[in-house]
């Protein structure tokens, strides 16, 4: 069983209460986490604010060092990390689970300390010298979800220390343990005070959110919460980057391969579970193609491993928790409700277990629930077009705009098509696939402002014009 503190100012902090994390493969104890109270949390923010001015003093150069440090230290302890996720999350250590995920958050931590904040020049001639300049914000509040939790945290804290703020991180209460250890870890390599965690309940990120000494609530989460966070974060006019939910759609085109694609379009849609925000989660499918993708979709599913993350050659896991296994659940139902037919899955009546069959779904319509919703799990809607057209607008007819992806070999379809799709990324017979040099964000519902790259870097700068 682990059991990890909170730790601000570089000290963990006096646990009163704490609370209970399960296992999703087994329901297991996985461990405890401390029931963080509000004036821990003023404590964690009053340490990142002590922590800020000589931080932020540092030259770019050796938070560059810093942010390498944190990397390495990461990188010894992979397998530590991972077993943690597995344990707490569910997801398989192999594959795309646990090391895949903290293998991909020391890749973005390194690629964002090689990143550089430049002084840009705007003017310089006979009429004056005008430079742009970026500073850090101050203290960063960060509130982070439960499906890739280490990997989020690091989008959130890395670029807000590169650029000189220091961090109050609030993980989910489902999935806190990995966090807290990489915290942990963290202070072994940073000056005290520079990354802080709190974990509790989400009152304490509702205070996060409207507290007026965090000056950006950068929040990866659901759209109400985003939204209850906006709300509250307009008494102090915080800067803002949400990530928030997708209703991806994957379009395919009618000279694509059945067989060539079945196997991107089964882990766009079900990496993690389904339990991404980038994943493909309505898949339209021209008359002619209908029944081939799905006979394909049908054949590649029924040999993937799912079972214990712990258990060899496994390639998914449980749903992780019980709310979000039932919401699934009831979306499959009223899927056939509306007249859907499983292809393979299903719902499930046993509520002792958080395993939820691979299902694949022929949607009857677009208005079907399973369709309409974001299901954020293992049951994929296939739905059938005739028009292209059509089919483009009940792609957009929806308040999401994520990702999305169109499944064709001609590369001048494709772009028209990405063209039209209202959505913040498109990609070309794949779905999902992000990488720590391209902004990643949501248009509409899913979010406000973008991740990674430059754009996503400097998303944690106030811009301080200065005429020389
Ligand atoms: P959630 O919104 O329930 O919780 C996310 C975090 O917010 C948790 O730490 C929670 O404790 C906290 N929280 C809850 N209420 C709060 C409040 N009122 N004020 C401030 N913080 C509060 O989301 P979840 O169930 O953990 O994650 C699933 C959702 O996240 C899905 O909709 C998914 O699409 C979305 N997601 C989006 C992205 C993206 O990059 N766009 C990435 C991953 C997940």
């Amino acid at each position: 069983m682990y059991s990890f503190g909170n730790v601000a100012g570089g000290q963990q902090l006096d646990i009163s209460s704490s609370f209970d994390v399960s296992n999703p493969s087994t329901g297991a104890l996985a461990g405890k986490a401390p029931a963080g109270s509000v004036a821990d949390l003023e404590t964690a923010i009053a340490a990142a604010e002590a922590a800020f001015p000589a931080w932020s003093a540092l030259s770019d150069a050796e938070r560059q060092q810093y942010c390498m440090k944190v990397a390495d230290k990461l990188e010894a302890h992979l397998e530590e990390l991972a077993q943690i996720l597995t344990t707490e999350q569910g997801k398989p250590m192999g594959g795309a689970g646990s090391m895949f995920e903290i293998g991909g958050a020391i890749a973005w931590t390194r690629y964002n300390a090689s990143l550089e904040v430049p002084v840009e020049v705007i003017q310089d001639d006979e009429n004056g010298r005008i430079e742009l300049h970026r500073k850090p914000i101050g203290v960063v509040g960060s509130i982070t979800p439960w499906n890739w939790p280490v990997m989020i945290a690091i989008w959130h804290i890395i670029p807000a220390i590169r650029t000189g703020n220091t961090v109050v991180n609030k993980p989910s209460p489902f999935t806190p343990l990995s966090t807290l250890r990489m915290i942990e870890l963290m202070n072994e390599v940073l000056p005290a005070g520079v990354v802080n965690s709190i974990t509790g309940d989400n009152e304490i990120g509702a205070v996060m959110s409207s507290h007026d000494k965090i000056g950006k609530i950068v929040f990866t989460g659901s759209t109400p919460t985003g939204q209850k966070i906006m709300g509250s974060a307009a008494n102090t006019l915080k800067r803002l980057t949400l990530e928030l939910g997708g209703n991806d759609a994957g379009i395919v085109l009618e000279d694509a391969d059945p067989q060539a694609i079945a196997a991107d379009i089964f882990w766009g849609a079900f990496v993690n579970n389904g339990q991404t925000c980038a994943c493909l989660k309505r898949l339209y499918v021209p008359d002619a193609l209908y029944d081939q993708v799905c006979d394909a979709l049908v054949e590649f599913a029924a040999n993937v491993k799912v079972g214990d993350g712990f258990a060899e050659g496994m390639e998914l896991g449980p749903v992780q928790n019980r709310m979000q296994f039932d919401k699934v659940n009831e979306l499959v139902r009223a899927s056939i409700e509306h007249g859907g037919k499983v292809l393979c899955g299903g719902p499930v009546d046993d509520a002792s277990t958080l395993f939820f069959p691979i299902t694949l779904i022929a949607a009857a319509s677009n208005d079907d629930p399973l369709v309409q919703q974001e299901q954020f799990g293992p049951a994929l809607p296939i739905i059938r077009y005739s028009d292209l057209d059509e089919v483009i607008r009940q792609a957009n007819d929806n308040p999401n705009g994520l990702g999305g992806s169109v499944w064709t070999n001609d590369k001048a379809r494709f772009a028209d098509v990405a063209n039209r799709m209202e959505c913040g990324s498109v990609w070309r017979n794949k779905h999902g696939a992000i990488q720590p040099n391209a902004p990643f964000g949501g248009v509409k519902c899913s979010g406000v402002g973008v991740e990674f790259g430059q754009e996503g870097l400097l998303a944690n700068t106030n811009i301080q014009v200065v005429y020389l």
